[in-house]
Order: structure tokens, then sequence, then C-alpha cells
């Protein structure tokens, strides 16, 4: 049976650290402080937003929310955005995504200034992660990703890496930075020929599965001892949350696997928190 890699301790180590950091920040009067932008009510968004809270209290990083309504006209959020890369006070900024259509979303994504770019959604920040320029942030589910393997001990350097899924929140930064770890990465997509994304999952040391299609990786799909992280959240027929990798079967033949939930979505807020604090110790030049 595979080892079961938890994302609570890996974030409660990276919230201690973090936590440490904000001490140093408030003795020099700096309160690390993330500002949450929520568009409408989603229940996702909305869920999201408590554990952000949560973990902003365990860090001790000052949480702010802005909230507006669904059909708030475009052209005003972007003013609003405007606002908070002006705003002295905010050091990081989380923006609720996707939002309702009449916002241009490459327009926003342009827009935030990159140094309070907490989740690596400007093209600063991709820059950053493609190029190692250090300009802004990566996105944090990616680099929740890269904490767990470190926490864990589990080396990407040289090791077979299938990424399934190339979005620019997960699939690709996660590619670029398992590279950048001197892994042999193969990226896998809608358009990748089934027969050859199984070939490409059975010789994976690691899997790192980031679609979002419940557990549409098989245990048939996969090979023996393998380092697999689950990114996927998808609800099965009863409601209950599950990944891209059917569980059951593929922890009788793993190494270790992440869970779904409490594993790589548990460490996304911790590293936000890190991203907030990291942006407040750079404006002050620490
Ligand atoms: P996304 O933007 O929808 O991207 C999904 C990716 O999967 C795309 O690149 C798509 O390929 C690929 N794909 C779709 N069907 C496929 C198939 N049959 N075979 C291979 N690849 C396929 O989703 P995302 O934002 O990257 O999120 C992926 C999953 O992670 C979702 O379940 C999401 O909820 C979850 N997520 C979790 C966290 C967390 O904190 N744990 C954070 C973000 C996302 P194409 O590019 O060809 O369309």
């Amino acid at each position: 049976m595979a080892k079961i890699l938890k994302g609570r301790p890996v974030s409660a180590k990276m919230t201690e650290e973090t936590a440490e950091k904000v001490k140093i920040l408030s003795e020099k009067g700096i309160i690390p402080t993330l500002a949450v932008v929520r568009v409408g009510s989603k229940s996702d968004d909305i869920f999201y937003e408590k554990s952000i809270l949560a973990k902003g209290d365990e860090a001790g990083v000052a949480v702010k929310l802005f909230h507006y309504k669904e059909n708030i006209d475009g052209e005003e959020f972007l003013k609003e955005i405007e606002k908070l890369n002006r705003d002295e006070t905010v050091n990081g900024v989380l923006i609720f995504r996707p939002l309702p259509s009449q916002i241009d979303d490459a327009a926003v994504c342009r827009l935030l200034d990159p140094k309070k770019d907490a989740d690596g959604i400007t093209p600063g920040s991709m820059g950053g992660v493609f190029t190692g320029s250090g300009e802004g942030f990566p996105p944090c589910t990616a680099q929740a990703c890269i904490e767990i393997l470190d926490y864990y001990g589990l080396e990407l350097e040289g090791r077979k890496t299938a990424v399934i899924g190339r979005s620019l929140v997960v699939g690709r930064p996660v590619a670029a930075m398992a590279l950048e770890r001197n892994a042999t990465v193969t990226l896998c997509h809608s358009r990748t020929p089934g027969k050859d994304m199984k070939e490409v999952l059975r010789k994976a040391d690691i899997i790192i599965a980031a679609v979002g299609k419940l557990e549409m990786i098989k245990g048939d799909d996969i090979g023996e001892d393998q380092v697999i992280l689950d990114v996927g959240i998808n609800a099965d027929e009863e409601g209950r949350m599950r990944g891209d990798v059917a569980f059951e079967e593929a922890e009788k033949k793993a190494a270790c696997i992440t869970p779904v939930p409490g594993g790589v979505g548990s460490v996304t807020t911790a590293v936000l928190m890190r991203h907030v604090v990291k942006a407040a110790e750079r404006k002050a030049n620490l």
C-alpha cells in the first residue's frame, strides 16, 4: 500500500516558518496584508475564502476582503484592481477566477502589479517561473506540489515526471518548476492520444495530475511504485470531493500518493501566505 502524502504537516511547517517571519516584520511595524477579491458569491469561492481567512489568522497575515456584485461593470472592476495596486497597505492580491464574462480576464492579469501577484497570474509572474527572473510569484497550486515533494524528501532530479494538464494555473508552471529541478518532464493534455498518455503514465517515476476529470486516471493506467500528486478537485455522484486519480486503485500500486481532499489543496493557502510575507519583505527591502 502506498504512503499517503498528507498536506496538513506540510502546510503546518510552512505556516510556522511564515509566522516567524511575520513576527520579525511586526517588530518593524509591518503587518503583511492580503487583499482577497471576490466577484459574486460562488460557493467554491466562499469556501476557499474561509480557508484563507483561517490560514491568515494562523500565520499572522491580515486578510482584507473585497466583494463585488456579479454584474460589476468590467471597466469599473479594472479600476478596483488599479486601486489595489496603489494601496500601500496591501502586499498581496488574490482574485478568485474565473471572473464573469463582462470582465476581461487577460486585462486583469496584465494590470495587476506582479509585486503583489500572490497567486502568480500576471505575465510578469509567468516570466518569473519560466525564465527564473525572480519577478512576481509562482502560482500557489504549482508551488504546493513542489512543497509536498520537498517535505517528504522526494527528489525530482533525473526522475521521469508526467504532468497531465497544461493550464497556466497548474500544469505548465509545475512542469517548468520540475524542469528547473532537473526532472525529465513530459506534459500531456486533451490532444495527447490516449495510448501515448498511458505509455507516459506507466513509464513515469512521478505523476502530477491536474486535469479536473473525476478519477480519469485508473489503476491500470499507471505503473508500479510511482509518486502520484493528484491536484484535481472533482465531485462524485454523491457530492464527495475526489481527485483525477482513482485513489483506491492507485494506492495499491503507487509508492506514495496525495489524497483528495487533504493533499495538494491543503498546502495552497500556506503557499499563498508565504508569498504575501515575501512581498512585504521585498517592499521593505529585507
Ligand atoms: P483547466 O484550466 O481546466 O485545465 C485542465 C487541463 O487538463 C487542460 O490543459 C486540458 O487540456 C487538460 N485535459 C482535459 N481533458 C484531458 C484529458 N482527457 N486528458 C489529458 N488532459 C486533459 O484546469 P486547472 O485550472 O488546471 O485545474 C485542474 C484541476 O486542478 C481541476 O480539478 C481544478 O479544480 C484543480 N485545482 C486544484 C487546486 C488546488 O488548490 N488543489 C487549484 C487549482 C486547480 P487542453 O489544454 O488541451 O484543454
